[in-house]
């Protein structure tokens, strides 16, 4: 990703600067190992989709594209870079790759940025096809929705100033101001399991970084693997402390109701695995981590 940033930058040098002086959080991170994008040929766009019973890919099909709701301030997951338009990151990829196993092809997908706490109502409203965002499965969201997966787990982090020596872990958090993304679970978890920590909230974890940066806040606590983006943006500055102090599953936010879609999402998942390791490895695994692709769980 930092070669294509520079790329961009030599490329279009007003708009670099502009995007540079604009967003001096917003630039990739160049730290930890360059993002790329997976290789073209890893997987192709389906040509012939069996799936029937589905009104989620009926409506896909009658639109001629399919609308993903997406994070995109969140860098090696669901990132926008201003300077190019270009959207990059583990979701992203993910959410690419099911739009190409149901036949459709990356011109024919419309992306929505939609916060942690509007998804489900995105979903609800069919605003959206289906949601590739960081979205941990939980009971309580699976009353209004379905999830297929898990395609990835993380866990809940802290980051904070690189020179904070105060906060190392969770069990630093009394009398401490702690920022996180409305409708979260990560904040959900402090509210409830923290009381002596008070909490400040943001629509999305960038706002939150900002606060952090300006000394209005201790700690950003999200999953790890959001976290880990930020502090490589910035290691000067930033810096993710402690173990992970819950387990994130992510799934693909989906109508609920429409198991048709849910089972060919879980075996495109559950049959692909070179291709996830192809999208983990250019993105999230580009520094070098290695992790196994979950177990999917396509509950009945
Ligand atoms: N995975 C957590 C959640 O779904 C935190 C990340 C996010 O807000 O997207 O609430």
């Amino acid at each position: 990703m930092s070669k294509k940033w520079s790329v961009a930058a030599a490329a279009t040098a007003a708009v670099a600067a502009l995007a540079l002086a604009g967003c001096a959080q917003g630039a990739p991170p160049s730290a930890g190992g360059a993002a790329s994008e997976p290789p073209k040929d890893l997987y192709t766009v389906a040509d012939s989709v069996d799936l029937t019973g589905s009104p989620t890919y009926d409506k896909m099909k009658a639109a001629d594209k399919v609308v993903i709701g997406v994070k995109e301030d969140q860098p090696n997951l669901g990132f926008l870079d201003a300077a190019t338009g270009e959207r990059s990151g583990f979701d992203i990829e993910i959410a690419k790759w099911i739009a190409a196993s149901l036949g459709f092809s990356e011109k024919q997908i419309e992306f929505k940025a939609i916060p942690s706490a509007n998804r489900e109502s995105a979903i609800v409203n069919g605003d959206i096809d289906y949601y590739v965002g960081t979205y941990s499965i939980t009971d309580a969201r699976k009353q209004q929705i379905d999830f297929a997966g898990p395609y990835f787990v993380t866990g809940q982090g802290l980051l904070v100033a690189a020179d904070n020596d105060d906060i190392k872990s969770d069990k630093d958090l009394a009398g401490k101001t702690v920022c996180s993304a409305t409708g979260s679970t990560p904040i959900q978890n402090i509210k409830t399991n923290y009381p002596d920590t008070k909490t400040t909230e943001f629509d999305t974890y960038s706002q939150c970084v900002d606060a952090l940066n300006d000394g209005s806040v201790d700690a950003v606590t999200t999953d790890e693997a959001i976290l880990i983006g930020y502090a490589a943006q910035a290691p000067d500055d930033l810096k993710v402390v402690g173990e992970p102090f819950s387990t994130e599953k992510y799934g693909v936010g989906l109508p609920k109701g429409d198991a048709a879609l849910r089972h060919f999402i879980n075996t495109t998942f559950t049959d692909g695995g070179d291709v996830w390791t192809g999208i983990y490895d250019a993105t999230l695994g580009a520094s070098g981590t290695k992790v196994d692709q979950p177990e999917v769980d396509d509950y009945q």
